[in-house]
């Protein structure tokens, strides 16, 4: 990068005018020393005259001085300024130089030493003073020194020859040394102001890169700003959805619930109607109703589960026990269904392991499983296995059915995803399999897996703690198979006491349950109840009540009451639209059967032909 020659002549001129003030004060007392080292040899009015010119011409300059200082001093203007010293060191150099011809006197060797000694020292200090700026340099040297030497060499003599010889030489030595000077002042002045625009560049790439810099960083503080709205946003969406979902979830408990009673009675009516049927084509008829029914049930029993999974009002009771029966239970339920697609299903051979969980809630997981195992396969078997990880235990469902697309795996569990099921044909599952069997997973923390190759088969496992030592449980309640359960007259005049609340379900259990050659009392509740038996009381066979009555009595209580009554613990079934622990709890503490409304005819034959004496 090259620099600006006016920058530098400015720069130079510059320098010229810091050394006026020096200059000015070695005029003053040069010019008064002169004067008074002549005052006595010369015609004092030539040296009055000369001293009022110097003393003039250094006001002059000073006041050009005191003017460029108060200019301002652009580069542009500053040739200007060196022109105007130009011109006062010229007047000044003419000055000095007119005393050789005015006070130099060939006789006299004071004035000859005195007037080359000063003009000397004042060419001499003309180096430093104004050789930053040649035209003034030269201009005071040549009109101070010329006229010295042309005086000498004009006396003719040897001495004022050789002096003026002298004097040439060491004007000539001033202008090389002068001019030298003044070259290394340039280039240093050069080199200055080229570092100068070197930096100022630096300075403003500097800038535009921090400026850079800011922007970019106040572009990123955006976008972690609106990143962190996003999040806020999603955080909120997702809680709403929970919100929503368990909203969702009360809504299903709370209208599932409501929705048993009225099936409740379909099932029971749909009992008493088939004895009214004559012809088989009515009753081919009922028992599609019958299978309509059970679907609702089916679909309905799921998606309470799916709404107390998601509201958390499940209660986990963790215990230990044995694995093999809990399978085997499950493997035998699925043996008849299987059987009839010409399905094996059976267990691997598997040690005797105890484990951690809550066997009810296990038991709907690996039942789901193997549900879907037998649903999904056409040939081939679905095994059951059990095999040690660690201190870990793996239970494995495997099939050979048709297998999933591995696109798939990750949405099957899902609330009602289902592969392939487009027209949902509910014979074909309901979609709610898995769904309940990833939130049982959650909720006991046994992490579940699947791997799957299409057209091969797939492999579900449940991963849960091994338990240290067998403690026993509560086996599980057997599972009825739904089949035409004939219990025929099996009632013989035996009498049933029946406490509900609604009529519906009253008049359909009596009806059923008459068929049956059963006795029926029908009770709103205790007290009703109590009065029909009568006093002395009848002994009923067995208690079937509601568990939620009116006014804020249980169901429990009725029947403690008709045991009280009758002085024998007579066997009572709790009948109930609630799947909550609390009807659960109580029904077990009083050793009483539980059945979840809706029953159909066919799970009420099971239970009553299951019970001693009934
Ligand atoms: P569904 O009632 O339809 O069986 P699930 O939630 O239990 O509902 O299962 C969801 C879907 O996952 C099923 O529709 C089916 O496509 C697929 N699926 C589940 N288990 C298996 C299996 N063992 N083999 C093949 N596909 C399966």
């Amino acid at each position: 990068m090259g620099s600006d020659p006016l920058a530098v002549t400015a720069e130079r001129i510059r320098v010229l005018y810091g050394q006026a003030g020096p200059v000015l004060a070695a005029n003053l007392i040069n010019g008064s020393l002169m004067l008074a080292a002549l005052w006595e040899g010369a015609a004092q009015w030539r040296l009055t005259v000369w001293g009022s010119g110097l003393a003039l011409l250094i006001l002059l300059r000073a006041s050009l001085y005191i003017l460029y200082r108060q200019s301002d001093h652009a580069d542009a203007k500053l040739p200007a300024w060196g022109r105007r010293y130009t011109a006062g060191a010229a007047l000044s150099g003419a000055l000095w130089g007119s005393t050789a011809v005015l006070f130099l006197q060939g006789d006299d060797p004071l004035s000859l030493m005195l007037v080359s000694f000063v003009i000397g020292g004042m060419a001499a200090g003309a180096m430093t003073g104004l050789a930053s700026h040649l035209p003034a340099f030269y201009g005071f040297l040549a009109l101070s020194v010329l006229p010295l030497v042309g005086r000498l060499l004009s006396l003719g003599d040897r001495l004022h020859l050789i002096m003026g010889a002298m004097m040439t030489v060491f004007v000539v030595a001033m202008l090389v040394i002068g001019r030298s000077y003044n070259r290394s002042l340039t280039r240093g002045l050069q080199l200055a102001e080229e570092n100068r625009r070197l930096l100022a560049s630096r300075e403003s790439e500097v800038r535009a890169r921090t400026a850079d810099l800011v922007a970019a960083n106040s572009r990123l503080r955006d976008e972690i700003v609106e990143r962190q709205r996003a999040e806020r946003a999603l955080d909120e969406a997702r809680a709403e959805a929970v919100c929503a979902n368990q909203a969702k979830s009360r809504f299903l408990a709370a209208a599932s619930h409501d929705l048993r009673q009225p099936m409740q009675s379909m099932f029971l009516f749909c009992q008493a109607l088939r004895y009214h049927l004559p012809d088989d084509k009515g009753r081919a008829a009922l028992l599609m109703l019958e299978r309509g029914l059970n679907t609702l049930r089916d679909l309905l029993d799921s998606l309470l589960d799916v709404s107390r999974l998601d509201v958390n009002v499940t209660r986990t009771k963790l215990t230990g026990f044995p694995l093999r029966p809990l399978l085997g239970e499950i493997v035998d339920a699925y043996g008849p269904i299987a059987a009839t697609k010409g399905l094996q299903v059976g267990i691997a051979p598997m040690p005797e392991v105890h484990v951690t969980s809550d066997r009810h809630l296990l038991g709907r997981m690996v039942r789901n499983l193997v549900e879907n195992a037998v649903r999904y396969t056409e040939r081939g078997q679905v095994t059951v296995a059990c095999r040690s990880i660690d201190d870990k235990l793996r239970i494995e469902v495997c099939d050979t059915g048709i297998g999933i697309p591995a696109e798939q795996l990750g949405r099957i569990f899902e609330e009602f995803h289902q592969v392939a099921n487009p027209e949902r044909d509910k014979s074909r599952g309901l979609g709610l399999g898995l769904a309940i069997v990833q939130r049982l997973s959650v909720i006991l923390g046994h992490r579940v897996e699947v791997r799957s190759e299409l057209g091969k088969g797939s492999v579900f496992s449940i991963e849960l703690d091994r338990a240290a030592g067998a403690s026993a449980a509560p086996g599980m309640a057997a599972e009825e198979a739904d089949g035409d359960v004939d219990i025929g007259q099996q009632g013989q005049g035996k009498m049933i006491v029946v406490v509900d609340d609604d009529p519906m379900v009253l008049l359909g259990l009596r009806d059923v349950l008459e068929r049956w050659g059963y006795e029926v009392v029908i009770a709103d509740g205790a007290d009703q109840a109590l009065a029909r038996l009568g006093s002395p009381a009848r002994r009923p066979a067995l208690v079937v009540a509601d568990y939620r009555l009116r006014s804020g009595r249980v169901g429990t209580e009725a029947i403690e009451r008709i045991r009280a009554l009758s002085g024998t613990a007579v066997p009572g079934i709790i009948l109930t639209g609630e799947t909550g622990d609390e009807c659960r709890n109580e029904a077990s503490q009083h050793s009483f059967d539980l059945l979840h409304k809706p029953v159909s005819s066919h799970q009420l034959a099971f239970v009553l032909k299951n019970l001693a004496g009934v």
